[in-house]
């Protein structure tokens, strides 16, 4: 249980495609209940298996429009040209329950959050290599050269902006990667100011 007024963390997770990123987040959502993702809204189709309201919110251009004329977003971006975006009261309610929050982002829509909220958590994934970024994202080789081309150029482009993050995993093997970022999660719950809080009358005792 959290204690009235203890803010969740913020934490924003970028990598490029082919890093193992989503599969890395639900792992750590199964490893901690307090940790929890923000489900964006995204005008793209939606792929096979996925569903509406658990992997995305599946809008229209004109809805996405819509909600960006609102002010609903705490960033969206156009990535690939499709919109994407992060619900801001979500977010807010969200962190205000004292839950940790992880948005599955590109770096646009990190750059945006880092400027709103400077005390977010920023980690960075990537691949061991770039063979193996090539490998996972020529797939099974049936598609075309020049879609295989596009996306090694769009994971170049995400992986230019890996100085802007806080941490840097290297998934190679997956087991490591969780333990990893869930190293993270950990140490940001022992800093001063959060055990503050929850430990303050401990310390205050301990002081007499
Ligand atoms: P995909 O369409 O393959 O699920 O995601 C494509 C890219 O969009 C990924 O880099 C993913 O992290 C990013 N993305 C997903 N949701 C959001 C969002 O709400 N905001 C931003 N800026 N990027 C997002």
């Amino acid at each position: 249980m959290s204690q009235a007024g203890e803010q969740g963390t913020l934490y924003v997770v970028s990598a490029p495609s082919g890093a193992g990123k989503t599969s890395l987040v639900a792992a750590m959502l199964r490893n901690d209940e307090k940790l929890c993702v923000s489900v964006s809204h995204t005008t793209r189709p939606m792929r096979e298996g996925e569903q509406d309201g658990v992997n995305y919110h599946f809008v229209s251009r004109e809805a996405f429009e819509a909600m960006i004329g609102r002010g609903d977003f705490l960033e969206h971006a156009d990535v690939f040209g499709n919109y994407y975006g992060t619900s801001h009261i979500w977010v807010r309610d969200t962190l205000a329950q004292g839950r940790d929050v992880i948005l599955e982002i590109d770096w646009q829509g990190a750059e945006q959050v880092r400027r709103l909220m400077p005390e977010c958590v920023s980690i960075f994934i990537v691949p061991p290599s770039s063979d193996v970024l090539r490998e996972r994202l020529t797939g099974r080789g049936t598609d075309a050269p020049e879609v295989v081309e596009r996306r090694l150029a769009e994971a170049a482009e995400e992986c230019r902006h890996a100085l802007e993050f806080d941490y840097l995993v290297v998934n190679d093997q997956f087991a490591v990667a969780l333990a990893d970022l869930l190293a993270v999660v950990r140490s940001q719950r022992l800093r001063m100011s959060v055990q503050q809080e929850r430990h303050g009358e401990l310390l205050a005792g301990l002081s007499q």
